[in-house]
Order: C-alpha cells, then structure tokens, then sequence
C-alpha cells in the first residue's frame, strides 16, 4: 500500500519505519523532522535540544535502537551518582531516597527527610490505614493531596511532575497520569501499600536510558532509513479508493494515511473529514517549554555537583523549573574540566539573564558560561488534563470510523518516547503487512 505518513517526529518517523519493514510504500512529510529531538556537539560536550533519555522499564524505544543496529550506541543514566536535590526555604533538600514518583516506599528516609514538615510525614505514615475507594477522575493534585497533604503536592507531585509534563498537577489526571496509584487507590485503599506489594526486584539497568553520542543519532538514522519529504502537508481529502494529500500545492494519491503531527496539528486537517474529531483533537491542550544549556569551566563552579541536578517547587521559583548537571547523570558526556547545566522551564520566552541569573544564585556562582544555548518548544507538550481517557476513547471510536486512517503520537497514552515508538508499532500491526509479506512480530 502507499501510505503517507504526516509528522516525523519519533512517532511518524519510526512508523515509516515499521511500514517500510511490512512492506509498505511509505512516505513521511516533515518540514523540521526529529521534532524536538536533536543533539548538539559544542566545546567536547554532547548537548540535547530536547529530549535527553527515556525510562529504561519502558522497552519499546530501545527495540527500535536495537533494530536499527543501534544497540552499541544505548548509554544507562550514571546510577551511582543518583540522587536530585529539591529546593526548600532557599537551599537544597536531598528528594527522600525510595520514593517511587510521589509515592514513598522507605520510612527512614521520609522521617530523616528535611524535605517535608513532621505533619505530613505522619500523613504519609497513616496513608497505609485507609480503605479502597474509586473516585471519579480528579486532578494529580487532589488525588496526592487527598492521600499525603498540600505539602506533597507543593514540594513532590508538582516539581517532579511539571519537568515530565510541562505542566500543572491541578489540570493533569491523576487517571491518566498516574495511573498505577489510581488502581492501587482502587484495590487497596493505600497507594504506599500498593506500590510496596508490587515492588520488583531492581533489575539491576539503569533508571533512564539514553544514546552515547546523543539522541540525534536516533533521528538520523531513521531519516536515512524512511522515504522522507521535507514538506508540511497542507490538507488532506477522503477520496473514493482511498486520501488525496495536499503538499506544496499538489495533491497526491495514498491508500492510507497516518496522522503523526502532534493533536494540535490534527485537528485542522481532519475537519473536513470529520469535524468532531476535529474539536476533540483541538480540545487537548499544549504547553510550551523552554531549555538554556550553560556551560562553565568546572574551575569556576564552587560545588561538588553529587548529583542528577535539581528541582524547583512553585513557592520557590524564579526562572528555572528543573536543572540537570549533565556530567553526573550521563558519563562521557562533558569533559572533566567542564560544568554543564539544562535548565528546563515552561516559560518558552525566558530570557539568557534570568535563566542564568537564577543558576548563578541556586548554584552559589558569579562566573560567566563558556557556551550558552537555547531551545524553545512552543505548543509541544500535550497536557492529559482531567477527563483525557474519555476524551481518547471518543478519538478512538471516531478513528476507528474512518477507513484508512490511523492517529498516533504523544497526546494519547504516554508522552514519552517509548510510548510514542509504541503507538506507530501498533498502528502498523493495526494496518498490517503489504500483499506477499510475512506477518509482523
Ligand atoms: C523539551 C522537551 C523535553 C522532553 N524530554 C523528554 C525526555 O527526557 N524523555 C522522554 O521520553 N520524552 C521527553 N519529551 C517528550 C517527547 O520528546 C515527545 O513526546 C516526543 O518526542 C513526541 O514525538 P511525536 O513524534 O509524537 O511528536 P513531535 O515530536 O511533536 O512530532 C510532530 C511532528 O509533526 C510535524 N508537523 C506538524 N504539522 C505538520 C504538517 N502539517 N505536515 C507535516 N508535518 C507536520 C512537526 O514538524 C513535528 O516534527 C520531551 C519533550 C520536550 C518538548
């Protein structure tokens, strides 16, 4: 079949990939391919404009990697430093060891722990008494404070989960976001009894997973590997045998057509063939984000940087939301006479002075970078507002009422790469092999 694939970004490019396998005549259209995945190489150091690792649990990315003949490339997080800082009162904290998200699973740590007052530690010790429940879906701030208090969703949910989402806990689902705890809220009552039954023996890889020479490699490797058309495709129509894709001002025959561009992008296009879609597509909302990556001469940094980086709760906040000190999570990244630092924020217009004015104060330094670089995501974070499995579950009858249509990406059931590698794979089984293949694994 010939099958156009909208958006190449992780989720269309790794489907042109899959169907290309099955195959299947594919052709991915992206003006800006790799959406914003890409790394840099500046003064020894492997930088990332975007993403910079994924959850190693989640196996569905590093399949891909190894497919591709990537699997020399797979980099684990630096383990034995793990540990990251949340501010309180103006200094660092250290995050209680064994919590697993927002769920504590070791006592000793929450009592030792500067992080929380004694009134929500004994919040937490309590938790373990209550009785199963289901509750309609609610905010992630109200599902944690109904379990641990304000302080947890002040100090832990919030910080921990606006990095992830680019987002706030008092829109994000608890249903859709935190799913496990929800269940467990169900079955148990406890989330901190259910997540201590369920606990695995470590499995002994690391937490996070990345690429040894940056995540860019993956988009490269599968641009060279797909039939890509660096265009946007302007409007797409049902046609009798199939779709017509408008691109660069012609339109052009396909039996299929995967939608991959985001759910914000979706929406225009498919309203002529199906305006409810449209409006449900429309109606998932997006933030932005924003990343200035500081370099400085290690000489010139005061600390001992003994850990992944830091978070900052929302009383606490100036510019910077999340940093990351890039040559402790990831070895062989940064040279050991560099400092670099990826300063995450959800305000895509943060300006160089105020990001770095904010780093020079949390990091006790008055030094000028050596590099500095910026990468805005406008409109690039779907948010899984209260209500988000309803909503995907109509966008899922409706798609499954058009013939020769697919949607995936990051707006529906993971916002993380494995999960959008996850979503073309199944898409591809969904549509199957091409006349004379085999069938797919
Ligand atoms: C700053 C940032 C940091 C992140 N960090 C992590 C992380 O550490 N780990 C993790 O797992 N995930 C992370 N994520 C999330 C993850 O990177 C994304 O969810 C994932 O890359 C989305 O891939 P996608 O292909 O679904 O969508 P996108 O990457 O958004 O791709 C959509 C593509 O569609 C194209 N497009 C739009 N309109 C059209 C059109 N009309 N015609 C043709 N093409 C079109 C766009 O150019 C774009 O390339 C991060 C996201 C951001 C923004």
């Amino acid at each position: 079949m010939k099958i156009a694939v909208i958006g190449g970004g992780i989720s269309g490019l790794s489907c042109g990939y899959y169907l290309k396998g099955a195959g299947h005549d594919a052709v991915v259209f992206d003006p800006r391919p790799g959406g914003a995945i890409g790394s840099v190489n500046i003064e020894g150091c492997i930088l990332e404009t975007g993403p910079e690792s994924w959850l190693a649990m989640k196996p569905w990315a590093e399949q891909l990697i190894r497919e591709l003949g990537l699997g020399d490339e797979l980099a684990g997080s630096n383990d034995a430093g793990r540990k990251t800082y949340v501010l309180r009162h103006g200094h660092f904290v250290t995050l209680p060891e064994g919590l697993q998200m927002v769920v504590p699973t070791k006592i000793w740590p929450v009592v030792e722990s500067q992080l929380f007052s004694w009134n929500t530690k004994f919040r937490m010790a309590i938790e373990m008494f209550r009785s199963p429940k289901a509750m309609p879906d609610r905010s992630v701030s109200a599902f944690v404070a109904d379990h641990f208090g304000e302080e947890a969703v002040a100090y832990l949910a919030e910080p921990l989960l606006a990095g992830v989402y680019g987002g706030s806990p008092d829109d994000l689902s608890a249903a859709s976001v935190l799913p496990k705890f929800v269940e467990y809220e169900q079955r148990y009552g406890s989330v901190v009894v259910g997540t201590m039954r369920d606990k695995r023996k470590p499995s002994g890889q690391s937490i996070f997973k990345s690429m040894r020479h940056g995540m860019g490699m993956l988009i490269d490797t599968l641009i060279a590997r797909v039939h890509l058309v660096r265009s946007a495709v302007e409007a797409i129509s049902k046609s009798e045998s199939g779709w017509l894709v408008l691109v660069d001002g012609e339109w052009q025959a396909f039996d299929h057509v995967v939608m991959a561009c985001g759910a914000n992008h979706s929406a225009p296009l498919i309203a002529p063939t199906d305006s409810r879609l449209s409006e449900l597509l429309a109606a998932i909302p997006y933030t932005s984000s924003s990343i200035w990556t500081f370099g400085y001469r290690r000489s010139e940094v005061p600390h001992s940087l003994d850990a992944f980086g830091f978070l900052v709760p929302k009383p606490e906040r100036r510019a910077i939301m999340a940093c990351t000190w890039l040559g402790t999570k990831w070895l062989g990244r940064v040279p050991d006479d560099k400092a670099v630092f990826r300063c995450f924020s959800t305000n895509p217009d943060v300006t160089r002075e105020e990001a770095l004015d904010d780093l020079n104060r949390l990091m006790g330094m008055n030094a000028e970078p050596i590099f500095a670089l910026n990468h805005r995501w406008p409109n690039s974070m779907p948010q899984y507002s209260v209500g988000h499995s309803a909503r995907v579950a109509e966008i899922e009858t409706r798609v499954k009422g058009i013939p020769a249509f697919s949607l995936i990406g990051n707006a529906f059931h993971g916002i993380g790469i494995p999960d959008c590698v996850r979503s073309a794979q199944e898409a591809v089984k969904g549509i199957g092999p091409a006349a004379g293949q085999g069938p797919i694994n």
